[in-house]
C-alpha cells in the first residue's frame, strides 16, 4: 500500500512536472541552485519562496506549495532572473507558468483568457493575474 502511494504521488509530481515544463518551455532540471536569479531579484524580499527555490520545487513536483506561494504573484516579470541565470533557464516563464496553472486548473491552463473567467472571478483577482495576462509572455 505505502508503495503504491508513494508511486502515485511522484507519478502526480511528474504529470505536474510536465506541464509547468511545457507552459513555461523550459527544462526544470538544467537548474544546479547556483542562486544567481534570487540574488538579482528586486522582489526577493517581499516573495515567500524565492525564485531558485521555485525552480528547486517545481522540479520536485511540489504542486500544492507552489501554488500555494506568495512569490508568483509577487514576481513582476522584470525578466532580471532570466538574464542572470547560466542555465538560459527563464525563471520568469515558469513564474508565468504557475500562474497560469493557479488560475486555470485543470487540462486548459496552457494559455489564459481573462475574459472567460466569470466575472466574480475576474473582481477578486490580484492585479497582476490580470496583468499578466496581456503581456508579450501569456499568448
Ligand atoms: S522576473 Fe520575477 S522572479 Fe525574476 S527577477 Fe523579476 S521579479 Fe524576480
Ligand atoms: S540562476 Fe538559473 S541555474 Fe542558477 S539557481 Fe537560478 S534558475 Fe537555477
Amino acid at each position: 500500500m505505502e508503495t503504491t502511494l508513494r508511486i502515485t504521488s511522484a507519478r502526480a509530481g511528474s504529470d505536474f512536472v510536465s506541464r509547468i515544463e511545457k507552459i513555461s518551455g523550459q527544462k526544470l532540471l538544467a537548474c544546479y541552485q547556483c542562486g544567481k536569479c534570487s540574488a538579482g531579484c528586486p522582489m526577493a524580499a517581499h516573495m515567500d519562496v524565492l525564485p531558485n527555490q521555485i525552480i528547486r520545487m517545481a522540479q520536485l513536483g511540489m504542486k500544492e506549495q507552489l501554488l500555494a506561494a506568495r512569490s508568483i504573484w509577487m514576481c513582476v516579470s522584470c525578466l532580471t532572473c532570466n538574464s542572470r541565470c547560466p542555465k538560459d533557464i527563464k525563471i520568469a516563464e515558469v513564474i508565468e507558468a504557475l500562474r497560469k496553472a493557479a488560475l486555470g486548473g485543470g487540462e486548459r491552463n496552457d494559455h489564459l483568457h481573462i475574459m472567460e473567467l466569470p466575472s466574480e472571478a475576474r473582481s477578486v483577482l490580484p492585479p497582476i493575474a490580470t496583468i499578466s495576462a496581456m503581456r508579450k509572455l501569456t499568448s
